[in-house]
């Protein structure tokens, strides 16, 4: 028998691998939903589920389309035929960055590039070397690493800065650009894997409540508001200790929570060690209006990526959802590690909404009063700890030796030169099979 903690998409598609395998398993989940990052909730004040934050997906995410497809849901997400990222400036306006599908992605590329606003050669030399020139040490931050090839500022800005927060959720100051390039190589191999994706409806619905149903049919025990504290052995065997019941007894363990949560639940979580697992937030300003148009994109992508704006990214969510039938247009304001912006970090609740109605008034062509008019509603969502990010783990989050033998940790923990939490590397870490001993 084998115990799963965490009902995440990491500890959910474990389980569903493991029973399809034959194993028996019994899923612990310390909340009252399934889904951890990847739940959606009612906004009772719209009658809305919506989603803590916008979840985008790449076409690399190979293991993330292989289990939509399994789970027979792949219509719950939305592809691009092609890459087309939609970027907005305040002095440039709307644009596009839109390879041609005609060539190559890796020559696409070119032509896409010079046909942004004031970009030049400069900017495409820049673009092969980000592919060419390796970072000199493995601990070489992306800052750093760009700075050595003389990387164009426009570049930078326009290009390499919002990647690299979008999705290392950290600033190019700290990133690690082994990882980075990993990722960059990854997503622009060809433009099968550089096509973006979003889920049309929320993610509970899209892909947590399938993958549910998909466990309960295999009669799969799945234990909420069971957070586990505590982990013993009798003989070879795992106790699970909750603060008020025993668990047992299993023959392995999979941990499928994020680092911070596995050093609490080992009590490893010295305060040395809490500064070796560092996390950044992701904060999303949702918002609500009355009679407003779609987001002016320029293209069937519903969201617009900022440059020089303080909020990233700017989402329409009832653009993205089909079947949408709430007469609100519910837009999101999206900042990565808000943390690492020396000059937003203290923002409050009011600070962020008047951010988000002049910066999305920018974008519409609009006056901020006339659209702040609009506005029926709207929801602050600062997850703290939305992503665990890349780092090397010199103390360790290390599971004691007593009790090593039969733990599987699948926990997020990405290390120095691997990708960085997503979806993808939560549905990949899912998938134990192999690691287990029968
Ligand atoms: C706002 C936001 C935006 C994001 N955007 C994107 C994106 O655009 N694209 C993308 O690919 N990824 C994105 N991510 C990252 C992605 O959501 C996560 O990497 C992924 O969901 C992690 O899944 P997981 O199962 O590993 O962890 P989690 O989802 O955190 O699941 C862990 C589960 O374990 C439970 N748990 C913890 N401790 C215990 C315990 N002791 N006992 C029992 N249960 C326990 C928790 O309650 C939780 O349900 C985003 C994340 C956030 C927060």
């Amino acid at each position: 028998m084998i115990a799963i903690i965490g009902a995440g998409l990491t500890g959910l598609t474990a389980a569903l691998h493991l029973a399809e395998s034959g194993h028996q398993v019994a899923v612990f989940e310390a909340g009252d939903h399934l889904g951890g990052r990847t739940r959606s909730f009612v906004d009772t004040h719209t009658q809305t589920t919506i989603d803590h934050g916008p979840h985008l997906l790449c076409g690399a995410y190979h293991a993330t389309r292989k289990l939509l497809n399994k789970l027979e849901i792949e219509s719950n997400v939305t592809w691009q035929a092609h890459v087309t990222l939609p970027l907005w400036e305040h002095e440039r306006g709307g644009f596009l960055f839109s390879p041609s599908a005609h060539l190559p992605l890796a020559l696409a590329i070119f032509p896409a590039v010079l046909r942004m606003p004031e970009h030049g050669f400069r900017s495409i030399l820049g673009m092969i070397a980000t592919q060419c020139r390796a970072p000199t040490s493995p601990i070489t931050t992306v800052h750093a690493w760009l700075k050595t090839m003389h990387a164009h500022p426009l570049l930078i800005r326009d290009f390499l800065e919002p990647l690299c927060f979008a999705t290392m959720n950290e600033s190019m100051a700290t990133a690690n650009a082994v990882s980075f390039q990993r990722l960059l190589k990854t997503a622009f191999h060809n433009h099968d894997s550089a096509k973006l994706g979003w889920f049309n409806r929320p993610l509970t619905d899209a892909i947590i409540t399938p993958l549910q149903c998909r466990l309960e049919a295999l009669q799969i025990p799945i234990q909420r508001r069971t957070s586990i504290r505590k982990l013993s052995l009798e003989g070879k065997r795992y106790i699970l200790h909750s603060q008020s019941k025993r668990y047992g007894h299993f023959d392995q363990v999979i941990l499928a929570i994020p680092a911070y949560a596995k050093a609490r639940l080992l009590n490893t979580d010295t305060p040395d060690q809490k500064k070796h697992i560092q996390t950044r937030s992701i904060l999303n300003l949702h918002l609500w209006f009355k009679e407003l148009a779609p987001l002016p994109t320029q293209s069937t992508t519903p969201f617009i990526g900022g440059l020089g704006t303080q909020g990233q990214w700017f989402f329409d969510i009832s653009a993205q959802m089909v079947g949408e039938s709430n007469p609100l247009r519910h837009l999101c304001m999206v900042v990565s590690a808000p943390e690492d912006l020396a000059n937003l970090a203290m923002h409050r609740h009011a600070d962020w909404l008047k951010i988000a109605i002049e910066e999305f008034a920018a974008i519409y062509a609009m006056n901020p009063d006339e659209l702040q008019f609009k506005c029926a509603h709207h929801r602050l969502i600062h997850e703290k700890r939305a992503t665990v990010l890349v780092q090397e783990y010199q103390n360790g989050v290390d599971i004691p030796e007593a009790l090593a033998h039969g733990i599987i940790d699948r926990c997020e923990q990405p290390r120095i030169g691997e990708l960085p939490a997503t979806i993808e590397m939560a549905i990949q870490r899912g998938d134990t099979n192999a690691l287990i001993t029968s």
